[in-house]
C-alpha cells in the first residue's frame, strides 16, 4: 500500500476532522502520537523490568500493534497538517542525504 493511500484511508477511523487550526481535534493526535510512543516504550521497560531483555513473538506483536498505533497518530496528524505522508518519509531522506554528505550522520542537533 502506498503511504498517500494508506494515509486517505485510515482518516474514516478518525472521530474529529481536521479544522485548519490548532484545535481539540489536533491536541488530540499530537498527544495520542506520544502517548502511543510512551506504549512502545512501556513494552520495553517491562522486557528489560521482568524479562531479562528476553523478547518473545507475543512480545513482537505487541510492540508491532503499538507501533502501528504510533504510525496511525503520525499520519493523521500529518493529514490534519495537509501533509502527504509520502513527503514526511521523502524528508527523512532528504535530511539524512545532507547529513551524510557534509559528514554530520553522527552527533546531535536537528540543524547539522
Ligand atoms: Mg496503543
Amino acid at each position: 500500500m502506498e503511504l498517500n493511500d494508506f494515509q486517505a484511508q485510515i482518516a474514516k477511523y478518525d472521530l474529529f476532522r481536521p479544522s485548519g487550526k490548532i484545535d481539540m481535534a489536533m491536541l488530540d493526535k499530537v498527544l495520542g502520537l506520544t502517548g502511543e510512543a510512551g506504549e512502545v516504550a512501556d513494552k520495553f521497560k517491562k522486557l528489560i523490568r521482568d524479562n531479562s531483555c528476553e523478547m518473545t513473538a507475543a512480545d513482537r506483536t505487541a510492540i508491532a500493534k503499538e507501533l502501528g498505533d504510533v504510525f496511525w497518530y503520525l499520519a493523521t496528524l500529518a493529514r490534519y497538517l495537509d501533509i502527504p505522508l509520502e513527503e514526511v518519509a521523502g524528508r527523512v531522506f532528504e535530511k539524512l542525504d545532507g547529513r551524510t554528505a557534509r559528514g554530520t550522520i553522527a552527533g546531535s542537533g536537528d540543524e547539522r
